[in-house]
């Protein structure tokens, strides 16, 4: 018969949480359901700050699921383990091939053993003492190290069953999306903004996108890229709407009648006012944008002043601290950095001025502003609005 596997996530946060406790685990079940739909079927129970994932048959991709469970936001550890009876003898006998590939490459490791079921006749350390001999016998090639082992060896003694794992996967921890609404996220094509998104899904916010292009000034595709972007995300933040807005009159009429060291920051401010009506519109509740303080001129602090004065929401800036390298260590490990980088045209680097103000004063910039009346064209562009749904089940992990 072949031996039953559980995966069990383990979550962080959530665990903290007082009287919300059962709404977070709810949404975490659901979240994860919803990414494992293309690895199988399973069944779902939870016990102990964990959520045990059983196959229900042959068919699963356990090594798939594990990875999507990984990524869920919630989620503080996995672990794919063998489900035991509560016999020792029995879990050494079915255990000891069932380590055998996490151990076979290993030099060194340790035994860890959890012990919740206080009746069971070995004592936590009897069992790691036990097991670990046991382990000794059956792969003489190792040796035990408790400081730096190569494998940690977990054997859990848990309510019904015994669970033997020998891999931890580290999860993405955070809360789970869709537990603190929902947000709607500037999208260019850049290296910050997908970070933005991700840092916010993690703190349990839905995140829908919007970004201005502007042809024939940009591309198709550079709009290619920055949906690619978004179908990159989906894993992370779940179900993506974005939003795409014919930009390219509203930036000709800012090029023809304002004055070009204000371009930049005024062009800030009409993207805010357009993301205001779509946030009304749609009801999200914030603003997330990839900027970063000093990164280029529209991101001084006076530069930011002025944009923030037109948001009617709050702008949620995550990696307004960072340095570029740790923004870009971020995108890296989240997969974005590879499309971030395809140098396609974005529609900010079109008509850029040679000498922006990088010290705006608001009272300036509203008069420069004041040369033309926008009301027309922010109507018409957001008539112009076209929608794609990215959802869960379409892309690749
Ligand atoms: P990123 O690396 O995210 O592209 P950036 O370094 O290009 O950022 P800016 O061009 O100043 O910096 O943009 C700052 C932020 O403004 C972006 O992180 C994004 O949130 C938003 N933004 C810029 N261009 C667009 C666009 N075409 N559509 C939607 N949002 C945009
Ligand atoms: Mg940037």
């Amino acid at each position: 018969m072949k031996m039953q596997e559980v995966i069990m996530a383990k979550y962080g946060e959530i665990a903290l949480k007082g009287l919300n406790k059962n709404t977070f685990e709810d949404l975490l079940v659901r979240n994860i359901r919803r990414r494992l739909k293309s690895c199988g079927e399973f069944h779902f129970t939870r016990n102990q700050s964990t959520i045990y994932i059983t196959p229900e048959n042959d068919g699963a991709d356990i090594e798939k699921a594990v990875e999507w469970v990984s990524k869920t936001f919630g989620v503080a550890a996995v672990q794919r383990a063998a489900v035991l009876p509560k016999d020792f003898d029995e879990i050494v006998k079915q255990g000891m091939p069932y380590l055998e590939e996490a151990l076979a490459g290993a030099k060194t490791f340790k035994v860890d053993a959890k012990r919740s079921d206080k009746k069971f006749p070995l004592k936590t350390p009897d069992i790691q003492r036990e097991l670990g001999a046991a382990i000794l016998d059956a792969y003489p090639h190792l040796t035990v190290d408790v400081h730096e082992p190569d494998v940690t060896v977990l054997c859990e003694i848990r309510d019904t069953n015994a669970y033997l794992n020998a891999r931890r996967i580290i999860g993405v921890g955070g809360i789970p999306v869709g537990s603190s609404g929902t947000a709607l996220l500037l999208l260019s094509g850049g290296i910050d903004s997908p970070v933005a998104a991700y840092m916010m899904a993690k703190r349990g916010i839905g995140v829908d996108a919007i970004h201005f292009q502007s042809p024939p000034y940009t591309s198709e595709r550079a709009l290619m890229k920055v949906e690619e972007l978004c179908g990159e995300l989906v894993p992370y933040c779940g179900d993506i709407r974005f939003y795409v807005v014919p930009f390219t009159e509203i930036q000709e009429a800012l090029r023809d009648n304002c004055p070009e060291e204000y371009f930049t920051v005024i062009m800030r401010r009409l993207m805010i006012k357009i993301t205001n009506r779509i946030c009304a519109e749609h009801d999200y509740k914030a603003i997330i944008t990839g900027e970063s303080v000093g990164q280029v001129a529209s991101q001084t602090i006076m530069a930011l002043g002025c944009t923030d004065r037109v948001a009617e929401y709050p702008v949620f800036r995550p990696v307004i601290g960072m340095d570029k390298k740790e923004i870009i260590e971020i995108s890296r490990k989240i997969g974005t950095f590879e499309t971030s980088i395809q140098p396609y045209e974005d529609c900010c680097t079109v008509f850029t001025p040679k000498h922006p103000r990088t010290r705006p004063v608001i009272a300036d910039v509203e008069k420069a502003e004041a040369r033309f009346d926008f009301e027309p064209l922010i109507e018409k562009a957001i008539k112009g609005i076209t929608v794609k749904d990215f959802k869960l089940g379409m892309e690749n992990v």
